[in-house]
């Protein structure tokens, strides 16, 4: 799902970005189609923990740099 080689992820649920410095920011304009297909669309942790809360320990424990919430 979450791969080295991408250099942006999308969150399929409320479209915010996850940039290449691994922070999630909202995303101010839709995106083009050349760009859609490069995005791997995923979640971000807020709406993962929002949707999937058991899944998401098993995310945080597979991908702490990525789903890790900061506080
Ligand atoms: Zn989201």
């Amino acid at each position: 799902m979450v791969t080295a080689g991408s250099w942006f992820t999308v969150c399929a649920s409320c479209r915010t970005i996850r940039d290449k410095d691994g922070s999630w920011h909202e995303l101010s304009q839709p995106l083009g189609t050349h760009e859609e297909a490069l995005v791997t669309h995923t979640v971000c942790p807020r709406c993962a923990l929002r949707l999937y809360p058991e899944f998401y320990a098993k995310l945080v424990r597979r991908y702490p740099e990525v789903f890790q919430i900061e506080h």
